[in-house]
């Protein structure tokens, strides 16, 4: 900045600015006696229906606590879909994203699987089309297919193996041992940091999650100046530069894990904010702190929410119960196929559990 320009350096003007936009944007009242009778009539209907919440970690707190208040469980997807295949209920209620509901119908198709919408989806998905994946694929045929989980039903059914956060390492690495050359789809942060990991020789699809792409090295190691003490938690769908600065890089249920393990008080949180339900409890004494998004000229703070898991509300999982909206279908034939690479990653996992 040159002598003549000077900026005064004024931290109540955010102060003034944020009640300005909580003036005109007020947080909407809490309806404690309808949240009451919405989860009083969710509870009848899971009796009625013999149904069971498979809720995750980013869905709204609410739908968490019911979760587990009836039953049901908060997981990451890999837990999600183990839960639901072994549980006994004739119907599962998926709160979450499309691909998760439709991996809980590939592998229980025996049962109603139902989710409060259907328009929920996640930019990986959405990102990555079956017909062009397909047509991707086919130019590598010498390369072993491995997907990501969240992935539409058809794009597990071109692939050879699906994988979740919390394995991805350990499958790459052992196709690696083997020998094999990967063909990694569709999350393209997730799988350099499992190439640079592992070593592997991995050819990887060009998407991104939306929400995690948006952390900033800049902006947590801001947060970090201010708070020297905490440590910084990272989920591996974040950019190279974030993981970089990261005390500790997991899937969701990875990142819980080293927020109890690791011996600092606070932790600087860089992934979905409705992790924040289960992390809190796992750790009561210690502070959580919201990674920030945006660097120095965004809008918000923390865009840290995923628009889709933030459509699943205790309104449409009630009426989705109720009236049986959003059941997912999965076409038998791409039901089949899917069917294997996501075998393959239940097996591959079973055998690391019982070793
Ligand atoms: S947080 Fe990202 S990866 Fe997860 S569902 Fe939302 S868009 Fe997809």
């Amino acid at each position: 900045m040159s002598n003549k320009l000077q900026l005064v350096e004024n931290l109540d003007q955010r102060l003034v600015v944020e009640q300005y936009l909580n003036r005109i944007h007020p947080e909407p009242a809490v309806d404690e006696s309808r949240i009451a009778d919405l989860q009083a009539q969710i509870k009848r209907e899971l009796q009625a229906k013999n149904a069971v919440i498979i809720a995750h970690y980013y869905t709204d707190p609410l739908i968490q606590a019911l979760a587990e208040e009836t039953g049901g469980i908060v997981s990451d997807s890999l837990e999600m879909a183990r839960f639901g295949s072994q549980h006994d209920a004739e119907t599962l209620i998926v709160a979450g994203v499309k691909f998760m509901g439709e991996t809980a119908k590939i592998l229980t198709p025996n049962k109603r699987v139902l989710m409060p919408t259907l328009e929920a989806t996640c930019s990986l998905d959405v990102g990555c089309p079956a017909d062009a994946f397909a047509a991707f694929c086919d130019q590598h045929p010498d390369r072993t297919v491995v997907v990501y989980a969240n992935t539409s039903a058809a794009v597990k059914a071109r692939a050879d193996w699906v994988v979740t956060s919390s394995i991805a390492l350990d499958v790459v690495e052992h196709l690696d041992s083997l020998g094999k050359k990967i063909l990694w789809a569709p999350d393209k942060y997730l799988g350099s940091y499992v190439q640079g990991k592992t070593g592997a020789d991995m050819l990887l699809w060009d998407g991104s999650c939306i929400v995690h792409e948006e952390f900033k090295a800049k902006g947590i190691l801001d947060l970090k100046a201010v708070h020297p003490d905490a440590a910084v938690l990272v989920h591996p769908e974040s950019p190279q530069s974030v993981i970089d600065i990261a005390d500790a890089v997991g899937s969701t249920s990875q990142l819980i894990a080293a927020a109890v393990s690791l011996p600092q008080r606070k932790m600087i949180v860089a992934t979905d904010q409705g992790i924040f339900f289960k992390m809190q409890q796992a750790v009561p004494d210690k502070q959580l702190l919201v990674a920030p998004t945006g660097g120095n000229g965004a809008t918000c703070r923390s865009c840290a929410n995923c628009p889709w898991m933030g459509m699943n509300s205790l309104d449409n999982l009630l009426s989705a119960l109720r009236d049986g909206d959003g059941e997912i279908f999965v076409a038998p034939e791409v039901s089949a196929l899917a069917m294997k690479s996501l075998g393959r990653m239940l097996a591959f996992r079973e055998q690391q559990a019982n070793r």
